[in-house]
């Protein structure tokens, strides 16, 4: 495999969105874009791509950029600097604070979007030379309680398993993942082995997801009941001699331990039901499916590790894997499903606050060694502060310098108001950054450090399945940026570790990192990729896809662990972990009498910079909303289409209502990505409690006490303009990028007559208006040549004008007369009825248009397929193509609501 294919002109990348991993080919179209596919030789892809990596090309333009470093100035401005200034007065001002208040006064907040490379100059700079662990990333909100969990059971952070599992388990069990969204393309792979091989899967989650769609048993337990489930599995095992006596005997210890707590949380099939919610029936037939199919593989995410007791569901899950030896075996073993594309090489350089470097811990051995190969005399000897704890640290006044790299932790910290307000307290507030401005950098950033982009910037990533992979530039960097490895490493420099930090490419960081995997290591622990670390610049470029470990002197390549035992403790057996009787943190009271669950949805991710560019993503779920059971809306007074006020203890947010029999009673669902950029009161992270797990410090994403009520609007509307726009501030509002510029969905409550003067300070150009106050009805448009510039549609909810309508007339490069004079209508001129909200991003096909091919005799996805093409291309609407053919005809409430979402 080499770096560019000479034919097709493509440089094989990796996408920078989640875990899977997935190969790319990149062509660059020498205008700053370039066309995406899927690389066919990427063995965690073969070709596929889902609806966010197929999108990637629309989101390559320089729009919003940071290009240049910029500083406060005295006024209060960010004003441009050359980077030796920059780059000076953040040394000496770190400098400058660590000599004063100690190392433990600094920080660094990292994220899984990092490449390793960046990772580790990073937590080499912090750990090994400022000499406090203080650096801590993103990932902690997304995996570090599998993180803690594989390193109480098995002694190191080690997947045993890879992704030819799914191709080869008979029983795939998902706990608390919607793959069919969040991990699409594995998702379509486990639904390839049920077709060709007839596995069965089950699913496990509160929400009924578009996961559960294709499943041969949903269990949809009560939140926070995933170790009670587990438990009573464990027991169950144990008393139908499920049990691998001979595996547990030679290569664990802790078993007994686990049985009896386990049979104290759930000591039976009943009591399973009982704790958790679901039926006597469903219960057994799980058990009965797990004990019988030896190759089995449950795979965990969000929903498992987003939890205050996240690291015990993960030790529940792996218990029952080691009880039965299906773990490091072909088609059976536990995998975490990672959210983040990197997350996975920033636990390997050990870019989190309780791990030192390498998969090494703060033991003195450890630290010794990683002192000696550094040659760092000040290196951190305990472990520094988990996410929660650092912002709290930065609160109280006790951390006084912060750097966040590539992330936008104000808007996806639980708590999220009090994590703004600490960064306002920081005495040096540094951010490394592709954009100029989001939540975080409005937070009062001091100095912005312009980072290289996905596309420009180049070095590896690890996937769920250990897979280091490259992620190649295919785009010239654009201005002034640089890659965050150079950023941090000249820092260091200037702060006197320059023969340290003397790196001259990323793929010499590349050979220090692959080196002190390797350094001392003998096989005393799991991660190392001794044999890639001579490799020539030349060679790094041409990186293939490989499995770790790759050791030095290795034969054969490993991929697998733990089938013959082999764990990472002094004895080389695996711990049992009992977990405690599970809890959840906060019980609901009569004041907030539901629990919030956070998640993702489809098409975007996390706080939208990247993918909220792509108007072919924005088409799917534009709005912020709170998913809500039909009879809680009934209960709390709100309805499908209007809005709500979602209230915890510790913020409030306005969203859209989607009523939804696909939402437990008792729970609320609202999404995580939208921010204060992109909406006037969604910021989801402001609402979460910061209650964190004991062991990985994760927070508890998914139940914190809420309430709801009903917020009425009287006039709904949009607005489309080729600028962003700024909203009065009575409305409510969410911003989406639309082919030919932005668009904004709004509702109001303030007088029709206050919106002309306002479109007139907008617009230079004629207004052509409709007005018919009386019936709540304002229209308005302006044009540029014979294309829309701004229109402003406002009515009441039934007349506010066709939103995909008139968006296709703003995508338009010229309008028709007919066109024109039948705009501020909005209805379209060949009087077609709107296509509905967008279901297959990768063709546009909306949901209406797929519900008349139903009514018309279309009977499977395959069929809806072939006749509109929806769902052929990533497959990552298939899921809801057969929930909308499952429900067709059944006249319920949920077939008028949004089309889904996901967990
Ligand atoms: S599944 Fe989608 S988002 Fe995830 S890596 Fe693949 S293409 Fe990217």
């Amino acid at each position: 495999m080499t770096a560019v294919d000479p034919t097709l002109r493509a440089t094989r990348t990796t996408c920078p969105y989640c875990g899977v991993g997935c190969g790319i080919l990149a062509t660059p179209d020498h205008s700053g874009g370039a066309a995406i596919s899927g690389d066919p030789e990427h063995p965690a892809n073969f070709g596929r791509l889902c609806s966010k990596g197929s999108a990637l090309g629309e989101t390559l333009g320089l729009e919003g950029r940071l290009l240049y470093p910029m500083i406060r100035c005295s006024k209060g401005t960010m004003e441009r600097v050359a980077w030796s200034d920059a780059l000076d007065h953040v040394a000496h001002r770190l400098a400058h604070i660590i000599k004063r208040d100690g190392p433990g006064a600094v920080a660094f907040y990292l994220s899984g979007q990092l490449l390793t490379e960046d990772y580790y100059v990073a937590n080499k700079l912090m750990k090994g030379f400022i000499g406090s662990a203080n650096v801590d990333t993103n990932s902690r909100l997304c995996m570090a309680s599998s993180v803690a969990g594989h390193r109480r059971a098995f002694g190191a952070d080690t997947v045993p398993g890879c992704y030819e599992d799914l191709d080869e388990a008979d029983l795939l069990v998902l706990v608390g993942s919607n793959a069919a969204w969040c991990h699409p393309v594995l998702f379509q792979r486990m639904v390839a082995n049920k077709l060709k091989r007839g596995a069965r899967i089950v699913v496990i989650d509160p929400r009924r997801t578009e996961t559960a769609g294709d499943a041969d048993l949903f269990l949809g337990l009560k939140p926070g009941t995933d170790t009670a489930l587990f438990s009573g599995l464990l027991v169950q095992l144990a008393d139908t001699g499920a049990l691998d006596s001979d595996y547990i005997e030679r290569h664990t210890s802790g078993f007994e331990d686990a049985l009896a707590r386990a049979r104290n949380i759930a000591g039976s099939i009943g009591a399973t039901a009982l704790a958790t919610g679901l039926a006597e029936q469903d219960v057994a037939d799980f058990f009965q499916m797990f004990a019988n199919t030896p190759r089995v593989v449950t795979l965990y995410s969000q929903g498992v590790n987003q939890s205050a007791q996240g690291t015990d569901k993960v030790n529940a899950v792996i218990n029952c894997h080691l009880a039965t030896g299906r773990i490091g075996k072909p088609g059976a073993s536990p995998l975490s499903l990672t959210g983040q594309p990197n997350a996975m090489g920033g636990r390997e350089v050990g870019g989190l606050a309780n791990q030192l470097a390498a998969h090494m811990a703060f033991t003195p051995p450890d630290i010794d060694c990683v002192r000696r190969f550094w040659k760092a005399p000040r290196i951190a000897t305990h472990e520094g502060l988990k996410a929660v704890q650092m912002f709290e640290a930065i609160g109280r006044g006790e951390i006084k310098a912060l750097w966040v790299i590539g992330t936008n932790p104000a808007v996806s910290l639980p708590d999220a108001d009090a994590a703004r307000a600490a960064l306002k307290k920081l005495e040096l507030f540094v951010i490394s950054e592709n954009v100029r401005s989001n939540d975080t950098v409005r937070s009062g950033a001091h100095v912005l450090l312009p980072a290289q982009a996905w596309g420009e910037k180049s070095g590896t990533v690890t996937n769920s399945e250990r897979r280091i992979s490259r992620q190649r530039a295919f785009l010239d960097p654009p201005g002034e940026t640089r890659p965050d490895w150079w950023i941090v490493g000249e820092v260091a420099k200037r702060l006197g570790f320059g023969a340290a930090f003397d790196f001259s490419s990323v793929a010499e960081v590349f050979r220090e990192h692959a080196a002190l995997s390797a350094f001392e290591n003998n096989g005393g622990r799991d991660f190392d990729i001794g044999a890639l670390q001579s490799l020539s610049d030349e060679a790094f470029d041409g990186l293939a896809p490989v499995l770790w470990p790759v050791r030095l002197g290795d034969i054969e390549p490993q991929q697998r662990f733990f089938a013959d035992g082999g764990f990472f403790a002094n004895d080389r057996k695996a711990r049992f972990i009992a977990p405690e009787i599970p809890a959840l943190r906060t019980e609901t009271t009569a004041g907030r009498p539901l629990r919030l669950n956070t998640g993702r949805i489809r098409d975007q991710w996390h706080t939208m910079t990247r993918s909220g560019s792509s108007p072919r993503l924005g088409q799917h779920l534009p709005e912020p909303f709170v998913e809500v059971h039909p009879g809680d809306a009934i209960r709390f007074g709100v309805t499908d289409d209007s809005f709500a006020r979602v209230v915890t203890d510790y913020g409030q947010c306005i969203l859209k209502v989607a009523v939804s029999e696909r939402q437990q009673r008792g729970m609320l669902f609202a999404p995580i990505h939208w921010s204060e950029e992109t909406a006037s009161t969604a910021r989801v992270g402001a609402l979460v409690a910061p209650f964190t797990d004991p062991f990985s410090g994760q927070p508890e994403n998914k139940a914190t006490p809420a309430s709801i009520v009903p917020y009425e609007y009287v006039f709904r509307g949009f607005a489309l303009s080729r600028v962003q726009l700024e909203l009065p501030d009575h409305v409510w509002w969410a911003r989406v990028t639309v082919a030919g510029g932005y668009g904004y969905l709004f509702a109001d409550n303030a007088d029709l007559a206050r919106w002309q003067p306002w479109l007139r300070s907008i617009t230079s150009s004629d207004l052509a208006e409709y007005k018919d106050f009386g019936g709540g009805v304002y229209r308005a448009a302006s044009f540029a040549e014979d294309r829309i510039d701004t229109c402003l549609f406002v009515g009441p909810a039934h007349d506010a004008g066709d939103w995909d309508v008139v968006k296709n007339l703003f995508a338009a490069d010229a309008l028709s007369d007919d066109q024109r004079r039948m705009l501020l209508s909005g209805k379209s001129v060949d009087g077609l009825a709107s296509a509905g909200p967008i279901v297959c991003a990768c063709f546009g096909v909306g949901r209406t248009t797929i519900l008349a091919a139903i009514a018309a005799g279309a009977g499977t996805a395959t069929e809806i397929g072939l006749q509109l093409k929806a769902g052929t291309n990533c497959g990552s609407c298939i899921p809801e193509l057969k929930r909308l053919v499952a429900r067709a005809g059944v006249d319920k409430p949920e077939q008028r609501q949004l089309a889904g979402v996901a967990n």
